[in-house]
């Protein structure tokens, strides 16, 4: 045992059973809301003091929004809340014999326990890709890229020779998945609308996105069609999408791809996949592949009454899902309320919980300007209407009255002014 684990962390008595919830995500949030109120001590834990709306992460990347218009500290929206507690720490193990998550500030005992600890960017074990890619899936990935991205192109006007040149300017996505797809489009748009004007030394016909997916589509998890309308925008839009292609290497400056072909790059965006985050300590039998949680349909972790786990890191397998959901924001939104209206009955010692239903409120992703493609039921909607769509879902999912109306504000800003403002590099 580590020091931390036997030091107790400082968070108030009570005589009230405690839930502890690891990671303040979609998952975390919402069960955490639901349980406003309730006859129990609410702990939420997380290592950042923040909510991040992960599918807006690619526009702080691609300088679109500030970065503080996407997070939502968890004290300001959750802090209102009589019987919720925070605490920014890191959890580093479970011990369920004595009912403790171990944390980097000390023991906390719980009485239920619910891992939302949600996933992580997965390398597929390429060591060459973790040391080299920029990844996005947390602000600071964000940020770090759009840093990158700017580097460059100011690197750029210094370059000796059209080879360096080249692979400053020249940038290969990595995934063709929502995350994939959306990063291309942006970049694309920086291309056409703001680097002309900001880089006027620079003849932008040199700049190449290549957007790389190993499978024959794009966006696997949408109907055929919003993969084919996906790929005909983003061609149109110049970007250079290679199918049934893999990475096989990269080492800071060249990228090979599984057809031989090589791309000389200083940039590799990684978008290609994600692993979820099960905590040490939980039976290795519960853990399935890509690391996800077995968990039954009530969300408890195969094997313990009182740990539950909702989110992408939980895998809920029925019988229409062999395996489980997909890991995106609704379910994990889903489960959490329905975890919450479960916990409300096992506080009041009714043991009858009510199993947890998927509904499938539709997926969609965005291109561009005026381009989008969205699934809902058996509408298949791109171009404009979609694309309206998906900005009105977006704004009405983020956190905070401020948030909205600062990402709206922007929004209309750039629609009307062709321009992404925030186009910082901000060091340490
Ligand atoms: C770039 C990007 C774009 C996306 N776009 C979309 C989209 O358009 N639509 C969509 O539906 N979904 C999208 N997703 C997926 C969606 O964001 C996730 O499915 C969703 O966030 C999962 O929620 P969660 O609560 O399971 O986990 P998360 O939201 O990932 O939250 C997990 C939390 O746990 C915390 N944590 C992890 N480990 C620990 C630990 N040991 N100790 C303390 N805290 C810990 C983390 O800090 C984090 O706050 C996107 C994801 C990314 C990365």
């Amino acid at each position: 045992m580590t020091t931390s684990s036997e030091q107790l962390a400082r968070i108030p008595d009570t005589h009230l059973p405690r839930i502890v919830i690891v990671g303040g995500g979609f998952g975390g949030i919402y069960l955490a809301q639901t349980l406003s109120g309730v006859n129990a001590q609410v702990v939420l834990i997380d290592k950042n003091n923040y909510y991040t709306f992960q599918p807006l992460l690619y526009q702080v990347a691609t300088s679109g929004l500030e970065s503080s218009s996407i997070v939502a500290p968890f004290r300001k929206f959750l802090g209102k809340q009589k019987n919720f507690y925070f605490r920014l720490t890191e959890v580093l193990q479970v011990l369920p014999e004595q009912g403790l998550v171990e944390t980097s500030i000390g023991v906390i005992h719980y009485d239920y326990l619910v891992i939302a600890t949600g996933a992580s960017t997965n390398y597929y074990g390429m060591a060459d890709i973790e040391k080299y890619a920029i990844p996005l899936k947390n602000l600071n990935d964000a940020i770090q890229l759009r840093n990158h991205i700017l580097e460059k192109f100011e690197a750029a006007l210094q370059a000796g020779n059209k080879e360096e040149l080249n692979s400053l300017m020249d940038f290969v996505v990595v995934g063709g998945g929502p995350t994939g797809v959306e990063v291309a489009g942006a970049l694309s748009e920086l291309r056409s609308h703001v680097f002309p004007q900001d880089y006027k030394e620079l003849d932008l016909f040199r700049m190449d996105i290549h957007l790389i997916e190993a499978s024959p589509r794009l966006l696997n998890g949408m109907s055929d069609e919003a993969g084919k309308n996906a790929l005909a925008y983003l061609q149109k839009m110049g970007v250079e999408v290679k199918l049934s292609t893999g990475v096989k290497s990269y080492d800071g400056n060249v990228v090979t791809l599984s057809t031989g072909e090589q791309i000389q790059t200083k940039t590799l965006v990684w978008g290609a996949g994600v692993k979820a985050n099960p905590l040490k300590g939980i039976n290795p039998n519960a853990i399935l592949k890509n690391n996800r949680l077995k968990v039954n349909a009530f969300n408890q972790v195969e094997g313990y009454e009182n740990i539950f786990a909702v989110g992408d890191v939980a895998c809920v397998i029925g019988e229409t899902t062999p395996n489980g959901h997909p890991m995106v924001a609704q379910p994990a939104i889903q489960q959490g309320q329905n975890l919450g209206e479960n916990l409300k009955r096992l506080l009041k010692g009714n043991k009858n919980l009510k199993p947890f239903k998927y509904f499938d409120k539709g997926s969609m992703a965005t291109i561009g300007r005026n381009k989008a493609v969205a699934d809902i039921g058996n509408l298949k909607i791109g171009g404009f209407a979609a694309w309206v769509i998906w900005l009105f879902i977006h704004v009405l999912f983020l956190v905070g009255f401020k948030n909205k109306l600062f990402v709206l504000i922007n929004w209309i800003n750039s629609y009307f002014s062709y321009d992404k403002s925030n186009r910082l590099i901000i060091k340490r």
